[in-house]
């Protein structure tokens, strides 16, 4: 045996080289994550108790995964996983009326387990990432990959105080160079423009999803400019949720307000996106001619939080949330650790990207008037003669406080779609078997592709 001691970081060699290119390595190695546990959960995964129960805890997928269930295919497991999650919910809308609080419809709302998947895995590499700037000391990085800000939030986590201080610095000259590309000095040549390069180096890569920009093709009734009349026709004529279509609308008309005033040269940066798939989905909306505008917010915002970070680990305090007796209890257990909270503290605050919080205040108002609606007979008929809501919009109706009437509207209307879907459900695996083929096929054979989307709901409401 010899003296040495073993390499920490021996086995990581795929993750060395990736921090020799300028992508992120935890978005690099990370991509894909969601659709390879999707192919596997609809080959045999959701065969298993244990994957199974946490996607029905989410009552199915979220808006973006669901639509991947629809295009890979697979319509009798697409079929049977559904059934599972109108049998897990049916008794909820029915159960109601008994004393006490009901239970929520969804016990997670806002669980997508592809999603969860990803993240699991995203987390996996920061943690390596850390052993391995542990290992080589932080000048194996930033030569020239670096994390993304979203990614470093995590990465910090793993990081020592010390380690910390380094990694923090090497963020801050790379964001402040590439404000300086911003304002015109030279860039390394490269196909990107400054801007882009600025915001995918900050952000992360766009998705596939963000470059489609889904909230730009408009749901039907749009051009309604009645806000009463527009919801009230949606709820009887559209055959997907209507608080769906108000959001994707609403993010809509922000996304192209914002195209058409960047041509106008206004100081847009307090309505510019922040997060990383609506500031995606604004540069697609938006062109070049809106990018200088978004990479300047983006920019200014690592900045921002950079600079604070940096101020949180010098004063080793600003932690509010962590009461003092736990950052005593931590600095006596590990010496410094008091100024790494605070860091972290620091790097999960900042502004919230305006683009969510007006997606979320437009669902929040839809509701609202969805239960406004509900008081007169004519609104009334049309919920109850229509679509109905998504799942997801259903239990966000159903949790209403101090609205019974409106609850047991929603709930009786929202059991009898999903009867109806279980039936048809039935009657496509029904027919789909081989010995009934003489039987021939109609509506129900697409069953399965109107069964995501009646969960999840056609938008996503992206956080960072
Ligand atoms: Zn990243
Ligand atoms: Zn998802
Ligand atoms: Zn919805
Ligand atoms: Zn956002």
């Amino acid at each position: 045996m010899s003296g040495r001691r073993p390499d920490p970081a021996a086995g990581m060699g795929d993750l060395e080289a990736a921090l020799t290119r300028e992508a992120c390595p935890v978005c690099t190695r990370a991509a894909g994550a969601d659709e390879r546990w999707l192919d596997h959960f609809l080959y045999e995964g959701w065969q298993e108790r244990e994957p199974m129960r946490e996607v029905a805890r989410g009552a199915g997928f979220c808006a973006h995964h669901a639509r991947r269930l629809e295009t890979i295919g697979q319509s009798a497991t697409v079929a049977l996983i559904h059934l599972a999650l109108i049998r897990d919910v049916l008794p909820r809308l029915a159960g109601r009326h008994g004393r006490g609080k009901p239970a929520p419809l969804v016990a997670a709302p806002d669980a997508c387990e592809a999603c969860a998947q990803a993240r699991d895995v995203e987390r996996r590499e920061c943690f390596f990432l850390a052993l391995l700037i542990g290992a080589r000391r932080p000048d194996c990085y930033g030569n020239p990959a670096l994390v993304c800000m979203p990614h470093l939030k995590q990465l910090a986590g793993y990081l020592d105080a010390g380690t910390i201080a380094g990694v923090l610095a090497i963020h801050g000259r790379t964001v402040a160079a590439l404000g300086e590309t911003l304002a015109g000095a030279p860039a390394p040549a490269c196909a990107e423009t400054p801007a882009d390069r600025a915001i995918r180096v900050i952000l992360g890569p766009p998705e596939r999803r963000d470059l489609l920009a889904p909230e730009r093709h408009g749901a039907p009734f749009g051009d309604d400019p009645d806000p009463v009349r527009r919801m009230r026709r949606r709820l009887r004529h559209m055959d997907s949720c209507a608080i769906c279509a108000e959001i994707s609308d609403s993010c809509g008309a922000w996304l192209g307000w914002l195209a058409r005033a960047a041509a106008a040269q206004g100081d847009l940066s307090d309505v510019l996106p922040l997060c990383r798939h609506h500031v995606w989905q604004a540069r697609v909306a938006g062109g070049a001619i809106l990018a200088p505008a978004l990479a300047a917010v983006v920019v200014g915002e690592a900045e921002e939080r950079l600079v604070y970070a940096g101020k949180a680990r010098e004063l080793g305090r600003g932690a509010a949330i962590v009461p003092p007796a736990v950052q005593r209890a931590w600095s006596s257990m590990w010496p410094s650790s008091g100024s790494r909270i605070a860091v972290l503290d620091s790097l999960q605050r900042g502004r919230e990207c305006p683009l969510c919080r007006r997606a979320r205040e437009a669902g929040e108002r839809a509701v609202l008037l969805l239960a406004a609606l509900l008081e007169d007979t004519d609104g009334r008929r049309a919920f109850e003669g229509g679509y109905g809501l998504c799942v997801r919009h259903a239990a966000q109706a159903l949790a209403l406080p101090g609205a019974p009437a409106v609850a047991a509207i929603v709930a009786s209307t929202m059991h009898a779609r999903l009867a109806l879907l279980r039936w048809e459900l039935e009657e496509q695996l029904r027919r789909g078997a081989w010995q009934a083929r003489p039987a021939g096929r109609g509506a129900e054979a697409g069953a399965w592709l109107r069964a995501p989307s009646r969960f999840a709901g056609t938008v996503r409401v992206d956080g960072p």
